[in-house]
């Protein structure tokens, strides 16, 4: 174990040197300087799932932007991109135009309740799990660790003059550092273009400028976040330790310091045990604070720099059976089950009683209460799951009933009609067909009503009709520019609905436009 200074209270458990760089008993004011923190390696279960949980993330992150995705010859084989020169996302099988944005905003509101129930259930889980601040400042305090050391060779070298090894190892830390900052921002701009073919432009400088701005901002961005400010990200400018206060109640896991076992507190558990003396489970080790990355300690109970990492758990954990005493001294726990469990340990003083929580032979009594998953299934639960479900089924259903064939129409406003020489009238409009899919396709567009009218398109040669076929380019927008003609004895009213009817034969899409013909009242 590498403590700075130790003592020897229990066997095989020694004391860290490890403050709290906000505590109940050294409160900081708000704006204090910064004191360094330099959080030891946790081992442990959590620990381990924090390791898979940031593979997962970082590889779907960085690599993400390389998978291919086959949509035939006329759309961008790149499986997740944000095309912003043809105003398109594309996501896999789905493609969405900015007309199918609410898509993506029911995405943003399912993405929102998925949050409340994470809150409302298992707490800051987003915080301490999956959050790129998170994430990133745990992949650079490995890189830390592997250049530096764990907590008391950081805190040794931070403390030394500088000399050859000390500029060495900084100048290798930030170098990595800034390397993964570059490769975080150059990630992100692989969303917006072909992945392969910008990285290659990239490097040889053929990318356009606004692509290294990019880079070169969310590179400052990442190291500065991750690498130089760490912790101050999560306390003093993200909102969201402020919101998720909201959304907590009395059953959302917390991570725990159960003080209703572990208190009174004593360094000295054999020497008060000798004495005859019943002590809590805590031995005041500081291993929970030694390992939390936001330098405080569990023990002050609830406080809002607490990002519920669960490294203090896996700390705790491994000095319980190290003593082998049950684990859990700190742990998920809910209000409700922490608030039950000191009543039921309180003596007569109020304050934990190590010997209404453990029975004679060392077991805690049945009575306490344990978590149990069942506890998380509550009404507020039921309601977020159900909003989530909902948002979810309607967007599915968006996706399925979406049209992939629009048509729409403008009528010229002036002149709105013109009388022609043999007394029949003509209306112009702009007829606009927009072909959703990455394939061309030949669209028939139909005039629907209006007896006796004919029409004529300009740039297609052929003779007035009341149908005509076009042929529209794959993920395009066509515009026509159509005249209706309609003989002066059909003329039934100085303003007749009509249709526009277009379809793709080969596809059976059709999608109609109500539009107006007007006719001055002398025409009739
Ligand atoms: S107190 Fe525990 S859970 Fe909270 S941030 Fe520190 S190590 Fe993580
Ligand atoms: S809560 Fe656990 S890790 Fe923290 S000081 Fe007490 S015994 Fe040590």
């Amino acid at each position: 174990m590498d403590a700075v200074s130790t003592e020897s209270f229990a066997a095989d458990v020694e004391r860290l040197d490890a403050e709290p760089v906000n505590s109940v008993r050294l409160r900081q004011p708000l704006y204090a300087p910064r004191k360094k923190i330099f959080p030891k390696r946790a081992e442990g279960r959590y620990r381990t799932f924090k390791w898979i949980v940031m593979a997962i993330t970082l590889g779907i992150y960085y690599l993400t932007p390389f998978i291919r995705w086959d949509r035939g010859p006329y759309a961008p084989d790149q499986a997740v991109l944000v095309d912003v020169a043809s105003r398109r996302f594309f996501f896999f099988f789905i493609e969405i135009w900015p007309q199918e944005f609410y898509l993506v905003a029911g995405l943003l509101v399912m993405a929102g309740f998925g949050l409340f129930l994470i809150t409302s259930t298992v707490g800051r889980a987003w915080c301490g799990y999956t959050c790129p601040q998170t994430v990133w400042v745990d992949l650079f305090l490995v890189v830390e660790r592997a250049i530096e050391g764990d907590r008391n060779a950081r805190m040794k070298l931070d403390a030394a003059p500088y000399t050859a090894d000390k500029i060495g190892k900084r100048v290798a830390k930030h170098a990595i550092w800034i390397a993964i900052a570059v490769a975080t921002g150059g990630a992100w701009i692989f969303y917006f273009a072909d992945a392969p073919t910008l990285a290659v432009d990239l490097v040889k400088g053929d990318a356009a400028p606004i692509a290294y701005i990019t880079v070169a901002v969310l590179t400052a961005t990442t190291y500065t976040f991750g690498g130089l400010m760490r912790e101050q990200v999560c306390t003093y400018m993200c909102p969201w330790p402020r919101i998720q206060a909201a959304m907590l109640d009395e059953n959302s896991l917390t991570v725990t310091y159960n003080d209703w076992r572990g208190e009174p507190r004593t360094r000295h558990a054999k020497k008060a045990a000798a004495e005859g003396l019943s002590v809590g489970d805590c031995v005041d080790c500081n291993a929970c604070v030694a390992v939390c990355p936001m330098g405080i300690d569990i023990r002050d109970g609830q406080q809002l720099e607490c990002i519920t990492c669960a490294l203090c758990i896996d700390a705790c954990d491994g000095v319980m059976d190290k003593l082998g005493r049950d684990r859990g001294l700190i742990s998920y726990a809910t209000l409700a089950d922490y608030e039950t469990n000191m009543r039921l340990a309180a003596g007569e003083d109020g304050r934990p009683d190590p010997r209404r929580v453990r029975q004679p032979d060392g077991r805690i009594f049945d009575a306490f209460a344990r978590f149990n998953l069942r506890k998380l299934i509550r009404p507020r639960t039921f309601v977020y799951a159900g909003a989530w479900s909902l948002v979810g089924l309607a967007i599915v259903y968006g996706l399925l009933a979406r049209d992939r064939l629009e048509v729409n129409v403008l009528h010229d406003r002036n002149p709105q009609y013109v009388v022609l020489s043999d007394g029949s009238v003509r209306n112009g409009y702009t007829v606009k067909l927009l072909n959703k899919i990455p394939e061309p396709r030949t669209i028939i567009v139909t005039l629907q009503g209006l007896r006796g009218a004919e029409m004529n398109v300009v740039g297609i040669n052929q003779p007035a009709d009341r149908a005509f076929a076009v042929e529209v380019e794959p993920d395009r927008l066509k515009t026509l520019r159509v005249f209706v003609r309609q003989p002066r004895e059909h003329i039934a009213a100085t303003s007749q609905p009509f249709r526009f009817v277009v379809e793709d034969k080969s596809s059976f899409e059709t999608d109609t436009y109500l539009a107006t013909f007007e006719a001055p009242e002398a025409a009739r």
